[in-house]
């Protein structure tokens, strides 16, 4: 079988014609021109069960939005997994908060509920939990110990959207969910992202703080709250909504492919899918995620067999290099003009979990190649396999 070719994004004259329209209307952003906007707002937020959706610039604004929206003040913690992109613990210290570090599952890459507990202060206000790859957190759990300590719950669902915990869209279960369109996400608009909620209160902020801190009732030039201009164009909005129509469908594809290469890839000696856990679930594999173990590979590092993995025409790459605390700015405290408490030091926190996970274990494969044929699956599998005999 000759190379697969795997392509991302997915569009065809819908999206042409609708990101055509609207240059033709001249209606392509605000003051008066955010009709597509609302509208994909309240298809997205209908999408995932929620009552509201306010879109903005991209996905890490999106948390920043809910963390401010949510009363969190200076000196503040805010429990984040160190495995992640870093918007999840950045955004953190962009409303003056401390991101404070929880170890990962070994079979999830999601936050441990167990290691959460250990973790809160009195100054512990929300728990950022991150469905990594699509897989969805141990939200019962969570939300059972954000119940018990009086905290606030926003879901990273970056990697999530139409993933499902249980029946119920991820995203939707916290007290606020945050999505990114960043062109490699499963569902783009080359830049972009929204926050969902049930909350009025929290949506009414939010929409405020995305629209230079105007509210409903106030004039152009009245301006209730310490918000900015992150809003998006009507040309992204459209081509969001045509993507919409397409991500249901795509989605169970990717659930399909994944499930299906979750079964050719455990028959391999030395690679292992992350559990999916035991509660109903769909996952969205926004990453197709195996533990690799070189004891069964001839002893060939992580990142030369990815390399070699690569080379084969599969797109996949060794992940994260190190967990989020060991990155400069939080080891040598770079924080800035942000109100960061001095107290505060990263250079002795370790998480084995994440760290074993980026230095020699986690190998992701691109969302998109989940959209490919059964066949290949098969392909991808025999590549896997061929790296293994030929050492
Ligand atoms: C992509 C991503 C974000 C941020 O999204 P941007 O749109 O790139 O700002 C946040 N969290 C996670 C887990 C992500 O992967």
């Amino acid at each position: 079988m000759s190379v697969p070719s795997f392509s991302w994004p997915q569009f065809d004259e819908t999206e042409v014609q609708a990101v055509a329209d609207v240059v033709r209307s001249g209606k392509w952003g605000n003051p008066d021109c955010t009709e597509a906007v609302a509208d994909f707002e309240e298809a997205f937020a209908g999408y995932c069960g929620a009552s509201h959706g306010v879109t903005c610039v991209n996905g890490s604004v999106s948390l920043r939005l809910a963390l401010m929206a949510c009363g969190v003040r200076p000196g503040d913690e805010v429990i984040v997994p160190p495995y992640t992109f870093i918007a999840t613990a950045s955004t953190v210290i962009e409303v003056n908060c401390v991101p404070v570090f929880v170890d990962i599952h070994p079979d999830t890459y999601n936050l441990d509920p167990a290691a959460i507990e250990a973790a809160i202060t009195e100054r512990t206000k929300v728990i950022i939990p991150v469905h990594f790859a699509g897989l969805p957190c141990d939200m019962d759990a969570i939300l059972g110990i954000a119940r018990r300590h009086n905290l606030r719950v926003i879901e990273d669902a970056a990697h999530a959207h139409g993933a499902e915990y249980k029946g119920r869209k991820l995203g939707s279960i916290g007290d606020a969910g945050s999505f990114s369109f960043q062109s490699s996400k499963n569902l783009t608009s080359g830049e972009g992202g929204i926050v969902i909620t049930n909350n009025d209160d929290l949506h009414r902020t939010m929409a405020s703080l995305r629209n230079v801190g105007r509210l409903p009732e106030g004039q152009w030039y009245d301006h209730f709250n310490p918000g900015c201009n992150y809003r998006i164009t009507q040309l992204q909005a459209v081509l969001l909504s045509a993507q919409l129509a397409r991500l249901e469908a795509q989605t169970l594809q990717r659930e399909a492919n994944g499930l299906y290469l979750d079964e050719l890839l455990r028959d391999i000696p030395g690679i292992r899918p992350l559990s999916r856990g035991d509660v109903p679930i769909r996952h969205s594999y926004h990453l197709y995620i195996f533990r690799y173990d070189a004891s069964f590979f001839g002893g060939m590092s992580k990142q030369e067999f990815v390399q070699k993995l690569a080379a084969t025409g599969v797109p996949c790459s060794g992940g994260y290099p190190h967990p989020l605390y060991k990155q400069p700015v939080f080891q040598h405290k770079n924080f800035l003009c942000y109100a960061i408490p001095e107290s505060v030091d990263y250079a002795n926190v370790h998480c084995p979990v994440a760290e074993k996970a980026c230095s020699d274990e986690a190998v992701w494969i691109f969302q998109h190649v989940l959209l490919g044929t059964r066949a290949d699956m098969e392909w991808i599998a025999g590549q896997i396999r061929s790296l293994q005999t030929s050492h």
